[in-house]
């Protein structure tokens, strides 16, 4: 008693603090130590009762003006008696013994609606259903201009013969007498710290405030039934590797009456033997011979669309890149297309003839520095630099 905390210091308030700022103190330190979150933390319990002992009295304008006058002989008897100070004077105010009993339980639900303790209890409230994940694999073209798969997934739905309820055809489920329907019990639970108040779910309906007596057949009670269905997505044009398209209502059945879960389908995009993607932009390599490079060629390039023709202009050098614009993906969900990138490189001809040879020996006589590309020209005249200077 003697090393009893000051109930403004346990709240973390100014002695001069609102009822609110009580009130929200009061929230976030029960929040913060309630027993639910600390099971079998002696400490967190003690901290729990200490911060529940402190607003019993700081959220009652009465009980907190006699705290602020006699400290705690103002509303505790016990403390009053042992300091021999004002114990008869409070002995009868109704509060006697107050908070050695009250139901911490009650308090803590007044505020969080049966928040941190009431989650995994209320199993018979309307629940969302689980939402099923797929994945999908993609051709190239399939991505790029939209396609419409069906693809299949095992899901639970609500039963059809007993429409989900989980009694046979002509019965129906009863209201559990033993929790009249809520689907929890409250224990109360007596310690030296005072009494605890829980919730936990009931025992003879499992939590669903329901008592099925004759089963339906197809689900035996459970009112759901594991599912294998066909189901047609449409993936739009353009759609990437590693996108999702989200089918809402397509998961699993809700729970007590609940929404159906989503189904989420991911693309995973096939690899192109010669295309490859970067958003909506197409990108390609062709090979070209050494002579199309020098002189310029009409090249047949292949596209998303089918071969298109470019021409490429004399003097190519190898690892360029041409822009074909438009020629790409759609944007998903947008206006127009990408383009399309084709990156020439020139090879060198191998096993020539003896006249090619000598063709390209007098063709290497002729070449004159002019004939060089830019920058060519400027690692030459750099290399003579380096050697001269
Ligand atoms: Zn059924
Ligand atoms: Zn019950």
């Amino acid at each position: 008693m003697a090393d009893k905390r000051d109930y403004y210091e346990v709240l973390g308030v100014e002695r001069s603090a609102s009822d609110d700022a009580i009130k929200k103190a009061y929230r976030g330190l029960a929040k913060k130590y309630h027993p639910d979150l600390h099971p079998g933390d002696q400490e967190a319990e003690a901290k729990f009762k200490e911060i529940n002992e402190a607003y019993e009295v700081l959220s009652d304008s009465d009980k907190r003006s006699k705290y602020d006058r006699f400290g705690f002989a103002g509303v505790d008897p016990s403390y009053a008696a042992n300091e021999g100070g004002f114990g008869g004077g409070f002995n009868g105010g109704g509060f006697g013994g107050g908070f050695q009993d009250f139901d911490l339980g009650s308090i803590f639900d007044s505020f969080f609606g049966g928040g941190a303790s009431g989650q995994s209890a209320r199993r018979n409230a309307p629940q969302k259903g689980d939402n099923l994940r797929a994945n999908i694999v993609l051709t190239f073209e399939e991505a790029a201009f939209g396609c419409k798969k069906t693809i299949e997934i095992n899901r639970v739905e609500a039963c059809e013969e007993c429409g989900g309820s989980g009694a046979a055809k002509g019965t129906t489920a009863e209201t559990c007498g033993v929790c009249h329907g809520s689907g929890q019990v409250r224990t109360t639970q007596r310690t030296p710290l005072g009494a605890f108040s829980s919730t936990s779910p009931c025992n003879a309906c499992h939590g669903t405030g329901k008592i099925i007596k004759t089963p339906c057949n197809t689900c035996h009670g459970a009112g759901t039934v594991r599912r294998r269905r066909k189901i047609e997505v449409n993936f739009p044009a353009g759609i990437d590797d590693g996108q999702t398209i989200s089918l809402r209502g397509q998961g699993n059945a809700g729970y007590n009456g609940g929404p159906a879960g989503d189904l989420y389908a991911t693309v995973s995009i096939r690899q192109h033997p010669i295309f490859t993607r970067n958003g909506p932009d197409v990108l390609c390599e062709i090979p070209i011979s050494f002579t199309e490079a020098a002189l310029g060629a009409e090249l047949e390039v292949a596209t998303i669309d089918g071969k298109v023709k470019y021409t490429i202009p004399e003097g190519t050098q190898t690892g360029t890149t041409f822009r074909l614009r438009g020629k790409g993906i759609p944007i998903l969900n947008g206006k127009g297309r990408g383009d399309h990138y084709v990156t020439v490189n020139v090879e060198v001809p191998r096993n020539l003839s003896k006249r090619q040879k000598e063709l390209l020996r007098e063709f290497a006589g002729e070449l004159k520095p002019e004939n060089h590309t830019p920058e060519n020209r400027s690692f030459f005249s750099k290399l003579k630099e380096f050697f001269e200077g």
